[in-house]
Order: structure tokens, then sequence, then C-alpha cells
């Protein structure tokens, strides 16, 4: 048997540049190129990644070959990426990076000496060479990013939640760090859709999670696992913290002032919170939480339980 923990995994991006003769470039010194060698290599070398950061790497180490640069920076404006690599430089050269008109971010190379015509020009034509596998590493990133949301919430979903607890609950193991998590649920949901219809209970539940999001610090920590059930993870987080965070969502849900035809309807939510235990397993964690949330169900809803 293989021990759990064990990774197998293959690096083909390591294995790929490896036949391709790129291995440890770190420890080798980099020749000087001619630019349409360079062009070619390039486009064998990045294409051998769907990572953003990966490419950009291996594009400011391999253009250093024929440009020597201090620094590159890049940033999706709207789409959450930054990088920076390399140190600050007074120098600089901008370009707004586009392909077939798609917008795919703006880099900018740095460095302590001016730069020539001449060594704008190659720089120029070396980011040929990166727009396209830059472009297929943001539609990869997209797709991924969309694989673990919740279109209609916009929080994560259950693919995107039981790889975090999972990750969670090792981190918090290694780093001896508490973790808790909360688990709720919307008090009779079920009668805001019989009596408005599915539309407005959508346009409620989209509410309730706006309201979640904006109690809590980590907005990346909340899940919807089910119909109008909510995970929120706490990493870092002791059981009286916890409790607190709680309270600040139950809150946080009956004071929302929802109005369906001019009225405000009555809102709440069960919670139920479980702290990790030692060398306690991610399915009991999640257990306990459950039983604690079914426990303010029973006794009344609008509530938080706190697991045994
Ligand atoms: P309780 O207080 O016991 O939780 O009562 P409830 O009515 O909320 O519980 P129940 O589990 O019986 O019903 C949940 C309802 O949530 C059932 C379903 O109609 C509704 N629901 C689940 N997913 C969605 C969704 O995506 N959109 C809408 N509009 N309703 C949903
Ligand atoms: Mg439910
Ligand atoms: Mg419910």
């Amino acid at each position: 048997m293989v021990p759990k923990n064990q990774s197998n995994t293959i690096d083909f991006d390591a294995a790929k540049l490896q036949r391709l003769g790129y291995a440890s470039r770190a420890q080798q010194t980099l020749k000087p190129v001619s630019l349409v060698q360079l062009r070619q290599q390039l486009s064998l070398q990045l294409q051998t990644s769907l990572e953003v950061d990966r490419i950009l790497g291996l594009f400011f180490k391999e253009v250093q070959r024929l440009v020597p640069l201090n620094n590159l920076s890049y940033q999706l404006i709207g789409g959450d990426l930054r990088l920076d690599l390399g140190e600050r430089a007074n120098h600089s050269a901008g370009y707004r990076l586009s392909h077939e008109g798609e917008y795919l971010g703006e880099l900018i190379f740095r460095r302590n000496q001016r730069f020539s015509e001449d060594e704008l020009g190659q720089l120029e034509s070396l980011l040929g060479s990166l727009l396209f596998p830059l472009r297929n590493a943001l539609l990869y990133r997209a797709a991924l990013q969309t694989a673990l949301r919740d279109p209609l919430t916009d929080t994560g979903n259950r693919i995107a939640m039981n790889q975090a607890l999972q990750r969670e609950v090792d981190l918090a193991k290694r780093n001896l760090q508490p973790l808790s998590v909360l688990m709720l649920d919307i008090d009779h949901f079920k009668r805001i859709n019989d009596t408005h219809g599915h539309v407005t209970g959508d346009e409620v539940l989209k509410a309730v999670a706006n309201a979640l999001k904006k109690s809590l610090r980590n907005i990346d920590m909340v899940f919807r696992y089910g119909g109008e059930e909510f995970m929120v993870l706490l990493s870092n987080t002791n059981r009286e913290a916890a409790s607190m965070v709680g309270e600040r969502l139950r809150m946080a849900v009956l004071e929302l002032q929802y109005l369906i035809e001019g009225r405000a309807v009555d809102l709440s939510i069960s919670l139920g919170c479980a702290t990790l235990l030692a060398g306690e397993s991610v399915d009991s964690l999640q257990r306990r939480a459950d039983s604690a949330l079914y426990v303010s169900k029973r006794e009344g809803r609008n509530r938080l339980s706190m697991a045994g």
C-alpha cells in the first residue's frame, strides 16, 4: 500500500524542460543568443506550462540572455493577479498586452540603465513569443476559478470547500494552530420560495451570502455546500473567537433589511460551530459542526450551537 500522504506526482513541466535541454538553468551561466534563436527557444519553452507565474518566471530569466533586466512586473487589471520578479529599478518600459484584441494584462520591464532603441525592439519581438502561452495560461486560470465558484452567490462551491477543508486541517495540524468551522442554514427558506417564487428565493440567497461576506475578514473562506447551506472556515481561530464570529454572522442576517414588494422579510440563520480536536479528521470535524447545526434547528432556530 502507498502511504496516503506520499506524493507520487510527476512534474511534467520539469520533465519536458529537461528533455528540451532547459534543466537546472539556475546553475548554468546563461549564454548569449541571437534574437531569432531566443524567440524559437522561448516559444518551445513557454508552451511547457499553463501557470502564469511559471511562464513569466521563465520569460524573465530567458529574456536576460539578450537584454539584461532587473525586474519584470505583471498585472492583470480586474483579474486579481499581480507578479513582481527581481528588484525594483529606475528605468522602465511598459506594455499593455493583448492577443487578437483580447486584453492580457500589463507588463513592465525595469532596470538601472536606460534601455536603447535596439533593446526595446528586441524586447517587443520577444513579447511576441509570450502572448500565446500567456493567453492559454489565463484561460486555464479562469476555467479553474470558475470550476470552484458558485455562480449564484459568488462563494466557493462544494469542490472548493472540500479542498480548503483538507488544506486547512493539514495546516492547522502542522502549525499547531486552532481551526474552527461554522456550518449554517437559512431558517424556513422553503417558505420564501413557496410564497414569493424561486427567482426571489435566489435573490434572497445572494443577499444572505453578501451579508455573510461583508461580516468576514477572509471572504475566500465562505462556501455554499448545499441549496441554502453555507460553511465558513476560520483558520487560526479558537472556539471562543469562532463563537463570536458565528454570533456576528447571525446578527448580520437578522438585521438584513431585505425588501420583497416593499416589505421587509424576516430572515435568520441557524449555525453550528466546531473547533478541530487533536488528531481529528476532516469528516469528524464536519460531522460535529453539522450536529451542532442540527441542535440549533431543533432548539428553535436563529441561534448558534457549539459542538461538544
Ligand atoms: P429549516 O429552517 O429547517 O432549514 O427550513 P427550510 O425550509 O430552510 O429547510 P428545507 O431544507 O426544508 O428547505 C430548503 C429549501 O431551500 C428547499 C428548496 O426549495 C430551497 N432551495 C435550495 N436550493 C435553492 C436555490 O438554489 N434557489 C432557491 N430559490 N431555493 C433553493
Ligand atoms: Mg437546508
Ligand atoms: Mg433551511
